[in-house]
């Protein structure tokens, strides 16, 4: 295989081209960069954890979509991945580390215990972790596939290709951000 190969390239965002020129939105190069350099924050507490670390692995390999840079700091991360089982007494954990890490900032709920509590239908668990941040993609099972949590980090990719540099200030999100009592970092 030729060094070639071994390289994906990225389609190029909607615009306008000809011989030597092409022009397209800011948005559009912005959210190209930042989809293929996501740096996820893993906040493992159970067994989803275990399919995380497959999907980490060399078989599946998270790194393809450029995001192998696993980030233990909240302030150079922005992707919030939750997964496992949350206690309410963990709740206020999971709200200061999404309020450390800088806008924009994204969230998976990974597996069904930090979608909705799973099975802990208890005194104890927190009954979803959008009960204190706001969540933008939630992986279904119990626990998922590798493949499942991959198909979650796309539809992610998906968001952050798309959304527009403006979003994180209009009056909706900081509305958003306000019913989590969490103010917005610029
Ligand atoms: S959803 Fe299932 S596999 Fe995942 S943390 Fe909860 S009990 Fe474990």
């Amino acid at each position: 295989m030729s060094e070639k190969e071994n390289f994906n390239i990225v389609e190029a965002p909607e615009g306008y081209s000809a011989p030597g020129f092409f022009a397209t939105s800011l948005d559009a190069v912005i959210g190209l960069a930042r989809k293929n350099s996501i740096w996820p924050l893993p906040f493992a507490t159970s067994c989803c954890g275990i399919e995380f670390m497959a999907t980490m692995g060399a078989h599946y390999d998270l790194g393809r979509f450029g995001a192998e840079r696993l980030s233990f700091s909240p302030r150079q991360a922005d992707l919030l991945m939750v997964m496992g089982t949350i206690a309410k007494k963990m709740a206020p954990v999971v709200q200061q580390v999404y309020e450390q890490m800088a806008e924009p900032r994204w969230v998976i709920a990974v597996g069904a215990c930090a979608s909705s509590g799973g099975v802990f239908d208890t005194y104890s668990v927190l009954q979803g972790i959008d009960k204190v941040v706001p969540v933008d993609v939630y992986v279904p099972g119990c626990p998922p596939r590798p493949e499942q949590i991959i198909d979650g980090f796309m539809k992610i990719q998906e968001l952050v290709g798309n959304e527009t540099l403006r979003r994180r200030y209009s009056p909706e999100y900081i509305a958003l951000l306000e019913s989590y009592n969490i103010t917005i970092n610029k």
